[in-house]
């Protein structure tokens, strides 16, 4: 699935910024061509590829943004947000609008869970 490789990456990035700490959220924003991701997919692929490690339970907020339109005529970068942004360019009204393909990903922030709780935390 497309989306496990992704997750991959995503836990990968997670993980290097926090070395040894304990995750408790990971925000990441990610920009999608072609196809909307599922958020519960994304949440799940991310447990799969961050099990065992310190980001396992980490609680992961994705923010979807639809990929960017750039005119060749004013060089205005839109997002894709509706269809008629991939038709004209909502500046200058040109047609000659490209979108962007790529699938990028960002991860925002990492918040931490403190070491001092986390043992003594009942459950
Ligand atoms: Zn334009």
């Amino acid at each position: 699935m497309h989306e496990t490789g992704l997750c991959d990456e995503i836990v990968r990035a997670v993980l290097r910024r926090a070395g040894k700490r304990r995750v408790a959220a990971v925000r990441v924003r990610a920009t999608f061509a072609g196809h909307e991701a599922d958020p519960e997919v994304v949440e799940q692929g991310f447990r799969v590829a961050a099990a065992g490690t310190p980001a396992q339970d980490a609680r992961v907020e994705l923010v979807t943004e639809p990929p960017a339109v750039s005119c060749r005529g004013c060089g205005a970068k839109t997002p894709a947000a509706d269809a008629l942004a991939l038709v004209a360019c909502p500046r200058c009204g040109g047609v000659d609008v490209e979108l962007s393909g790529d699938t990028e990903v960002v991860v925002e922030s990492i918040s931490y869970q403190p070491d001092a709780l986390t043992s003594e935390v009942p459950r």
